[in-house]
């Protein structure tokens, strides 16, 4: 048997004849750039999402959707802007990008989550923004550090690329990943657990002029075309992109059902064949709705032979994130070193990422599961 880390094929089966009618639509249309596919999808978001019409802005990455927030909250040279090392490149790259600083904070080692009461003390006269991840699908529990963050005047921008679909339940009130900040970003990157046929993205704000800053600032800062009111970057959705993740979302709800489901399986295979002493499952916590974007495990010894032994038997498995990113090359300048950030360090040395996707089967998980006994009592 093989098991690849991520099978797409699987999910687009269904809803592939309805997918071909809107490519077909499209072209004989022969409009490409945003339009009405682009405009509907932006709705059936702040549907979905609860938010306010207007509030969702289409753009042409997650990568984008982060750059675009920052641009519109005003994040310039000597910024600081308050985020976590354990995470894909692009939350710190597009806060590089502006010229400002990225202040990484360490991680919660049973979520994997940016640790919010470090995030608090490192606040400075320069903090501008405070980044938080949803990182692999699981919300950070932001109505902790709201006030407290808006008190000082600095606003919350989340990213929410791996997240889309999660949220957290409190007393009497649903919170969802992205819209509790006052940006939220979100990635369509094929991959996600919203994805589309190619790069495409999303920004969300419930403050309407903040949204009315998002739109322009996506189409060159321009608000009447060829009148720049300010200088702004060409990131729009495409309607080829808009169409397939129309067709997409009304699925997401069972899709991550399924991943949750098998994130349960898992634990329970885990559970059943003695592994517990070797293997940390994926935290779930209290009121949340973990979307497991991605299933990741820690692993305390021998995490790299475990790899190669699965890789090698066919299964892929992967390492989300193998460097922390206080210590990539290109951040060098900031001036951090080894045993900054113990918590994220150690992640990088024990986490492993396990195929999770809509149509796993519970015989495939069994059979990966099986390996890695294998693996231990060998
Ligand atoms: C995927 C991802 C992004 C970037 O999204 P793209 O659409 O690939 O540009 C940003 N942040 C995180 C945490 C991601 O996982």
């Amino acid at each position: 048997m093989t098991l690849p880390i991520l099978d797409l094929t699987r999910s687009f089966k269904d809803i592939k004849p309805e997918v071909f009618k809107a490519l077909e639509r499209i072209f004989d249309a022969q409009s490409f750039i945003l339009g009405k596919d682009v405009s509907d999808f932006e709705n059936h978001c702040e549907k979905y999402l609860e938010l306010p019409e207007g509030s969702a802005v289409g753009c042409a990455s997650g990568t984008d959707a982060l750059l675009l927030a920052l641009m519109a909250c005003d994040v310039h040279e000597g910024d600081e802007v308050l985020t976590t090392p354990f995470t894909f490149f692009a939350t710190a790259g597009a806060v590089a990008r502006l010229g400002a600083t990225p202040v990484f904070v360490d991680v919660d080692p049973v979520t994997y989550n940016i640790n919010l009461d470090e995030a608090l003390n490192k606040i400075t006269s320069k903090t501008k923004i405070f980044l938080p991840v949803h990182l692999f699908g699981q919300m950070v529990p932001l109505e902790k550090v709201l006030d407290e963050f808006n008190s000082r005047g600095i606003k919350i921008i989340e990213d929410t690329a791996q997240a889309f679909g999660a949220c957290r339940f409190l007393d009497k009130k649903i919170l969802r990943a992205g819209t509790v900040g006052a940006v939220g970003c979100y990635s369509f990157f094929p991959t996600k657990n919203l994805g589309g046929c190619g790069d495409a993205g999303m920004v969300v704000a419930r403050d309407s002029k903040l949204a009315e800053r998002l739109k322009k600032l996506r189409v060159h800062g321009s608000g009447a075309t060829y009148y720049h009111e300010e200088v702004g970057i060409n990131s729009r959705l495409d309607a080829i992109q808009a169409a397939i993740l129309n067709i997409k979302l009304p699925h997401l709800d069972s899709w991550i059902e399924q991943r949750r489901n098998a994130a349960d399986y898992y634990k329970l295979l885990f559970k059943t064949n003695n592994l517990q002493e070797f293997i940390t499952p994926p935290a779930e916590l209290e009121g949340n709705q973990h979307t497991y974007h991605q299933y990741v495990i820690r692993v305390k010894d021998k995490r790299d032979e475990l790899m190669n032994y699965l890789n090698e038997n066919g299964f892929g498995v992967r390492i989300y994130y193998p460097l922390s990113l206080h210590l990539q090359p290109c951040f060098k300048y900031l001036g951090y070193k080894e045993g900054d950030f113990p918590v994220s360090e150690k992640l990088t040395r024990e986490v492993l990422a396990l195929p999770i996707f809509p149509g796993l089967e519970e015989k495939e998980q069994e059979a990966l599961v099986e390996k890695i006994s294998e693996f231990f009592n060998k």
